[in-house]
């Protein structure tokens, strides 16, 4: 069986992969498609987002088809910058510019309000129309500076209180063991062999 995730992330794909850990599932991405052509993204939910993904590679592959979407809800914010995660200090997208306007918008927040998760919705979407979602979240804090190097977006400011550390001082590797997106992954392995079973 084949099918496509459609992302330009190498390292999602390798994730992926590494999680189905089944040689009769192939999966390709975007990288892998020609002339393929950016779908606006928008919705009003990661969900929405990530099934306009997935419908497109769908209609454009023919393949069973999975895309996720992903952010930063801060509550204090009331759940700004969601879907806007990317471009949240506007275009062109930059990390440092969404960290500081997040910063500075939170500056007179005390710490006990300054809770945040990030969310991962991730749909499959089939040729014939059935679509499944998994989601995962991670609950954390917005700190009052940067600490960490590793990691991208707002992983040095965003503070997970089970570890005692930001995002970014985590390695790839246990990163991708709790990770919003590694939850929602893992949730959709099932679905996907039940579906490889059904062929
Ligand atoms: P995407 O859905 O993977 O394209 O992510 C959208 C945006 O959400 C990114 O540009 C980041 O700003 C933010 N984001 C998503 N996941 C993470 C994460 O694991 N760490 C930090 N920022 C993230």
């Amino acid at each position: 069986m084949k099918i496509i995730l459609a992302t330009q992330n190498q390292g999602k794909v390798r994730e992926l992969r590494d999680l189905i850990d089944d040689e009769g599932i192939e999966v390709i991405s975007l990288q892998d498609i020609s002339d393929w052509e950016d779908v606006e993204e928008n919705g009003e939910t990661f969900a929405e987002n990530a099934a306009i993904k997935a419908r497109a590679a769908v209609r454009r592959t023919g393949l069973i088809a999975l895309a996720d979407d992903s952010g930063l809800e801060v509550d204090a914010l009331e759940g700004a910058p969601g879907v806007f995660s990317a471009r949240f200090a506007g275009e062109p997208k930059d990390d440092e510019r969404n960290n500081d306007k997040l910063l500075s918008l939170l500056e007179r927040v005390p710490e006990e309000k300054r809770t945040a998760r990030f969310r991962c919705a991730l749909i499959m979407a089939t040729p014939n129309g059935e679509e499944y979602l998994t989601e995962g979240t991670v609950e954390g804090k917005i700190l009052g500076q940067r600490r960490g190097a590793d990691g991208f977006g707002y992983d040095p400011v965003f503070f997970v209180p089970g570890l005692g550390r930001t995002m970014a001082e985590l390695t790839l590797e246990e990163k991708n063991n709790l990770s919003h997106r590694a939850q929602a992954f893992h949730a959709m392995i099932p679905i996907l062999h039940n579906l490889k079973e059904r062929e």
